[in-house]
């Protein structure tokens, strides 16, 4: 399960970790796209700080809604697409969350994703990242309960699927503008969700059961 107080600890951890590496996000995408990946991630959730700051005793599905509307409003091709993922994971109420509801708002997200980006994996996007663990918490949580397994799995996933895209050349966004000399980077995009899914458990995993 996880609780509001998990989710909002989770989502600090994150903000945390991309602050610290955007300049990593931003190389990538300067590398691959056009450098400000990086920006639009740390803006966005800076903006998304503000009103999880307001919110008190919040539900998982007000953080999720929260990072939701800071995306939709910010810039970059990612600012939609992660608009539209933590969009669908807010639409899971329960509070706390079972596995079973994040694991369905974990896949209804990417499905709007790859609906809205039209990239299958590897076409080096986020999408290689997101659908792995997608999987991987979906598979996780049709044999057990426990959250923090099934979120390790995830994690593992995304990281092996973020890391997979080095080799691949760009199919869509801006990195299909260099195709095949996209090769030898990785996307930043699918960094980004490989730390998201990393940042559920780093140090303390409080808030998860
Ligand atoms: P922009 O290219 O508009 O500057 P960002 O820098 O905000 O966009 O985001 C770049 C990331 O967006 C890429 O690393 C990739 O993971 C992701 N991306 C780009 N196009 C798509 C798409 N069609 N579907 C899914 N993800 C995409
Ligand atoms: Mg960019």
């Amino acid at each position: 399960m996880l609780t509001g107080n998990g989710a909002v600890a989770w989502f600090d951890r994150y903000r945390a970790r991309i602050t610290s590496s955007a300049d990593v996000l931003t190389e990538l995408d300067r590398q691959v796209g056009d450098g400000d990946f990086g920006w639009n991630l740390s803006s966005a959730l800076d903006h998304a700080a503000l009103t999880v700051a307001d919110l008190e005793s919040p539900a998982p599905s007000e953080v999720f809604g929260a990072i939701s509307d800071a995306f939709l409003n910010t810039g970059g091709t990612s600012g939609p697409l992660l608009g539209l993922w933590f969009g669908q994971l807010a639409r899971q109420t329960g509070d706390p969350l079972g596995l079973p509801s994040l694991a369905a708002g974990v896949a209804a997200g990417t499905a709007a994703v790859r609906r809205l980006g039209k990239a299958e994996p590897g076409h080096k996007t986020m999408v290689d990242a997101l659908v792995p663990a997608t999987e991987a918490l979906a598979s996780a949580a049709t044999r057990s309960r426990d959250t923090e397994a099934a979120l390790t799995a995830a994690a593992t996933e995304a990281a092996r699927g973020s890391e997979a895209t080095r080799a691949l050349a760009g199919r869509r966004g801006r990195a299909s503008y260099i195709a095949d000399r996209a090769k030898g980077v990785v996307d930043p995009g699918a960094l980004a969700i490989a730390w998201l899914f990393h940042s559920a458990l780093d140090e303390d995993t409080k808030g998860l059961s």
